[in-house]
């Protein structure tokens, strides 16, 4: 992982982890960032975008630093988050597990909390390694219109009691936005504007990211 990265995180600190495709990043994210930062006492929050994302492999995905720098302006008025290239720079596909297990060893006496969105927390079963993830970072699902969870976690925790404590639900204001559907908005010229920041939509249209399906 990046120096300046290691250095910006201290010692006994919660750290929150962000990952996603970010193809491209959008307010959803970093809704669900800023505030599982506030009512999880994170210290800092790192955005990690995939390298080769196991599940994605067929999407139209923009080359991973183009999707790196797009996170980085996003964020970098707020001075608790953080974006790393760890994912990028790995060989092979992104696991979340491999990159939970490298920030364990890393970041030892940290506390680890892995931000999903709600879509992705009712996969968690079938998450490689999904165990050693609950073992080694808490889980912070948040809410995302249309993938309510319902009695899911309720469920989860009487046949598995250990992710009790684990695993918690966290509401965000609701934001029906997906990179999916920017990516075809702009394949149909329709507006991205206020989905996500705009210095990143100046970004995509300069360097004609997204033009082609
Ligand atoms: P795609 O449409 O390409 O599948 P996405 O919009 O779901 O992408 P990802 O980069 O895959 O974005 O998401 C990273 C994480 O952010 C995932 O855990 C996802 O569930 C969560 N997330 C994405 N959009 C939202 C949203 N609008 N509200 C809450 N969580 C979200």
């Amino acid at each position: 992982m990046e120096r300046s990265v290691r250095e910006s995180i201290a010692g006994g600190c919660r750290i929150g982890i962000m990952g996603g495709t970010f193809n491209p990043i959008h307010y959803g994210h970093l809704v669900a960032a800023e505030t599982a930062r506030v009512e999880f006492a994170l210290d800092k929050v790192l955005f990690i975008p995939t390298g080769i994302p196991p599940h994605k492999v067929h999407h139209q995905i923009a080359n991973s630093d183009l999707r790196f720098a797009m996170v980085e302006m996003s964020i970098r008025d707020n001075e608790n988050f953080i974006a790393s290239r760890i994912e990028i720079d790995r060989e092979g596909p992104s696991y979340t597990y491999d990159t939970l297990k490298a920030l364990h060893l890393l970041f030892p006496e940290q506390e680890l909390f892995f931000i999903t969105g709600s879509d992705a927390l009712r996969d968690i079963l079938s998450w490689r390694e999904a165990e050693g993830i609950i073992g080694i970072s808490k889980i912070i699902g948040a809410s995302r219109p249309g993938y309510e969870i319902g009695g899911f976690l309720g469920e989860l925790f009487d046949r598995y009691p250990y992710a009790q404590n684990r695993i918690f639900e966290m509401e965000i204001p609701a934001l029906a936005i997906s990179s999916t559907d920017i990516r075809k908005r702009i394949w149909n010229n329709k507006s991205i504007r206020y989905l996500l920041p705009e210095e990143v939509r100046r970004f995509i249209i300069e360097n004609n990211i997204y033009i082609s399906k």
